[in-house]
């Protein structure tokens, strides 16, 4: 199966032809934005624009752009966050083998696929292979293309320097050969060095005409209902919000909701120590990508809450409500950039407990 079509960020689109079309795309990408409006399929499309051997590119049927949709260009290598392998100092082979049984995952359903659970990672060996691919030539096309999708699961090793360094490096000054397209929900978790060396660009949620088109293609279909999605249309819309890889993290979004629904709880308890210990349960820095989905989850809640005080005709309840989504709206956006969760659930949970009547 290709890849599905992508759907919407026309602008970004032209953008990003046009600068290739003049020479000017940079070496070093970030695409930033919230979670699952597409950023590593948009990577994916520049990866075949940029492979494609005809004038108007992406053509769609030259050799480069159909082993782009198939996934099997030999010069597009596409990382993400994976388990970290039993082997505790891997060999290339072996990331390459890991990598190669993902992406034949991610591809049985069209490229379309859950959140990575929150421990997966990008290890110090996958950085490796990355830095070792791209000091080889183009295999096929005149340029190689690496995606490196949630880029802040990057993570720093002890003894890992070399490697480390060499990934800086290669961001900072790519050879013309070659283009990184960095893409990241938490750019605030990326680390500075990396996030310093790359051109970001930030990508927003789908239209809804976007939306129905991409709930429209059958290799959406056919995956929504593996992934247990809700049946009708417009439950979907809703779900989606503009971001169409909500509709695909069924086990992870459960988890969130039962942890937004904790602090929830232990604002409306209105008893300090409660609210204390809640925010201690959210974890530190570390736990920063399930954090903001636990953020995202309580803003799911809060507009529950709306909706039943607007039944009931009880103003100052959803008024409440609507100062509540503010109030966690800010929470997320601190989240996003390197303040602690733990304080930023304590102080969100001491104003929830005020305004949450
Ligand atoms: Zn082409």
């Amino acid at each position: 199966m290709p890849l599905v079509d992508l759907y919407g960020h026309e602008e970004i689109r032209a953008l990003l032809a046009s600068s290739a079309r003049a020479g000017k795309l940079p070496g070093s990408i970030l695409f930033h934005g919230p979670y699952g409006v597409g950023k590593q399929r948009l990577a994916l499309w520049l990866g075949q624009l940029l492979l494609c051997t005809e004038e108007d590119k992406p053509c769609g049927h030259c050799k480069g752009c159909k082993y782009s949709r198939n996934l099997t260009h030999p010069d597009l290598h596409w990382y993400f966050p994976r388990p970290r392998l039993k082997d505790a100092d891997p060999s290339l082979a072996d990331v390459a083998d890991d990598y190669q049984e993902a992406i034949a995952e991610r591809l049985a359903n069209g490229g379309l696929y859950a959140a990575p659970p929150g421990n997966d990672g990008i290890f110090v060996a996958t950085v490796r292979a990355i830095v070792q691919q791209a000091s080889m030539s183009p295999a096929m096309a005149t340029k190689k293309v690496f995606i490196i999708g949630d880029a802040e699961r990057m993570v720093p090793q002890e003894g890992a320097e070399f490697a480390a360094n060499a990934f800086l490096k290669l961001l900072e000054e790519p050879s013309a050969k070659t283009t990184l397209i960095l893409t990241s929900s938490e750019p605030g978790g990326l680390l500075p060095t990396i996030r310093s060396r790359a051109v970001s660009i930030r990508v927003p949620p789908l239209t809804a005409s976007a939306m129905r088109a991409f709930l429209a293609d059958p290799i959406v279909s056919a995956a929504l209902e593996k992934a247990g999605a809700p049946k009708s249309a417009a439950e979907r819309m809703a779900l989606a919000s503009g971001a169409p890889g909500h509709l695909f993290g069924d086990e992870s979004r459960g988890r969130s909701i039962a942890a937004a629904r904790k602090l929830m709880d232990a604002a409306l308890a209105k008893n300090e120590s409660a609210r204390h210990a809640a925010a201690m349960a959210v974890g530190g820095s570390g736990a920063r990508g399930s954090f903001t989905d636990t953020l995202d989850a309580m803003l799911v809640l809060i507009a529950e809450r709306m909706r039943s005080a607007l039944h009931d005709s009880d103003e100052a309840r959803a008024l409440g409500a609507s100062r509540a989504v503010d109030a966690v709206a800010r929470a997320r956006d601190l989240a996003g950039g390197n303040v602690n969760p733990q304080l930023i659930t304590a102080q969100l949970l001491h104003q929830l407990a005020t305004i949450l009547a």
